[in-house]
């Protein structure tokens, strides 16, 4: 009874496997609002796509009396870990001798190595040669996102070769401004603003130079910001850019920043209004939404009872918090270390160093020797090892000797000059303007 699907048991599964494909979207946060996860449904080439789905059933499947040819045939896919794109156009309908004219058109415009592992890949086969057993298949294009707004499109063109062209997807562009009173946490706060998760990490490490999160941020403190976000013809968002303004008023005092890209040397950076860097070369709380429970110094062990130098400074976290890099630098050392239980350290120059202590885990892929950008997710906040409760043990380890963290003096970045102050500026003009208008919308 079992061992015999019925047939309309494969009809449902085929329709699960045909529709049950969600599309890529980098923006997590929204997905709920949505109204439909298909983002693409309004370029030329998807709609299409979405369109011919509903005649994308392989007629050997559906039921054998259908004698109509359908209009298209669509297979969607993705890549797994160790596939190359010949093996997967191959297992998919693909003979040997187009794959390998369809890859040829597509290294003209796509560095093969740099497909992303479970990225969506469509192929379109002509319906005069397709066969549900893969013989005689012939490919009239195959397609992907190349990124939120980029499509790559290899065809088929009349004499039988492949070309292959970047297709610009149809999106319009508005700016959005987010505003929000802080009541407990900037966590919380923006999450009550719909602001998207990337964006509030992006605005911690913004503020992570000069802001100690813990000690600094009070009941009736606000936040702002402006960035541009894309969307299709649907009203789907597909894509926010960066952080382009932000204020945090905390006390009353506000503390603003300006992205700004040097047309000289192409770097990044955020400014004040006197054109002065963000960076500092260290964070001094590299975790979010959590309160300083223990100081560097003397203190009453709270396990051992007796009195002991605490070498680092504690926050304490709900479990899962994620614990950022205090700055750029290479990891140094990841795993089980005695009474710090799982314990990362950071080498980020000659003289500093940084460690975190009693992680629940480490962020995925964390190895020994890797490279990590100040801000980015190394772990998460766990009671591991000699603690009494979720909390980040952070020390600060400048010239081999474990240092306040919060008392370290650190280098200041660097300030716009002449001409490029003057460029700066005029862009802070145009986004006062842009924010005004924002408002008005
Ligand atoms: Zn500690």
């Amino acid at each position: 009874m079992l061992r015999q699907i019925p047939p309309i048991g494969v009809f449902v599964l085929w329709l699960t496997v045909l529709f049950g494909v969600t599309f890529f979207s980098d923006d997590v946060f929204y997905k709920s609002q949505k109204k439909s996860l298909d983002t693409f449904a309004n370029d030329p080439i998807e709609k299409k796509i979405h369109e011919t789905q509903q005649a994308n059933l392989e007629p050997d499947l559906v039921t054998p009396k259908v004698i109509e040819k359908p209009k298209n045939i669509i297979k969607h896919f993705r890549v797994k870990k160790g596939d190359t794109l010949m093996k997967v156009l191959t297992s998919n309908g693909v003979d040997k001798k187009q794959a390998a004219n369809l890859i040829a058109a597509l290294k003209t415009i796509y560095d093969l190595r740099s497909l992303p592992i479970d990225h969506q890949l469509s192929i379109h086969f002509s319906t005069d040669s397709y066969n549900a057993n893969n013989k005689y298949n012939k490919v009239k294009s195959f397609s992907f996102l190349k990124n939120y707004k980029e499509r790559i499109f290899v065809s088929r063109d009349t004499t039988g070769n492949f070309t292959s062209e970047i297709k610009i997807r149809s999106l319009k562009t508005k700016d959005v401004y987010v505003e929000g009173q802080i009541s407990s946490s900037l966590y919380e706060a923006a999450l009550s603003q719909r602001m998207p998760l990337k964006l509030l990490m992006e605005l911690i490490r913004i503020y992570s130079f000069d802001v100690d999160f813990q000690r600094e941020i009070q009941r009736g403190d606000s936040f702002s910001i402006l960035f541009k976000q894309h969307w299709n013809a649907d009203g789907e968002i597909v894509h926010n850019d960066t952080i382009e303004w932000a204020k945090l008023t905390l006390s009353g005092k506000p503390l603003e920043y300006a992205k700004y890209t040097s047309p000289k040397s192409n770097h990044t950076d955020y400014y004040n209004r006197e054109g002065k860097s963000v960076k500092k070369t260290l964070m001094r709380t590299p975790v979010d939404g959590a309160r300083l429970s223990s100081r560097f110094g003397k203190r009453k062990h709270p396990i051992l009872g007796f009195t002991k130098m605490h070498r680092g400074v504690d926050f304490a976290a709900p479990k899962g918090t994620p614990i950022m890099a205090a700055g750029d630098g290479v990891i140094e050392a990841v795993g089980r270390k005695g009474n710090y239980g799982k314990y990362i350290r950071i080498r980020h120059n000659s003289t500093y160093k940084t460690a975190y202590g009693h992680l629940s885990r480490y962020k995925r892929g964390l190895k020994k020797g890797k490279r990590v950008k100040q801000g980015t997710i190394i772990g998460y906040v766990g009671s591991t090892g000699r603690s009494t409760g979720p909390h980040l043990h952070y020390e600060v380890i400048k010239n081999g000797k474990k240092t306040n963290p919060l008392s370290v003096r650190l280098p200041a970045g660097d300030t716009l000059k002449d001409n490029e102050l003057k460029i700066f500026l005029n862009q802070l003009t145009s986004i006062d303007g842009r924010i005004q208008k924002a408002l008005a919308d």
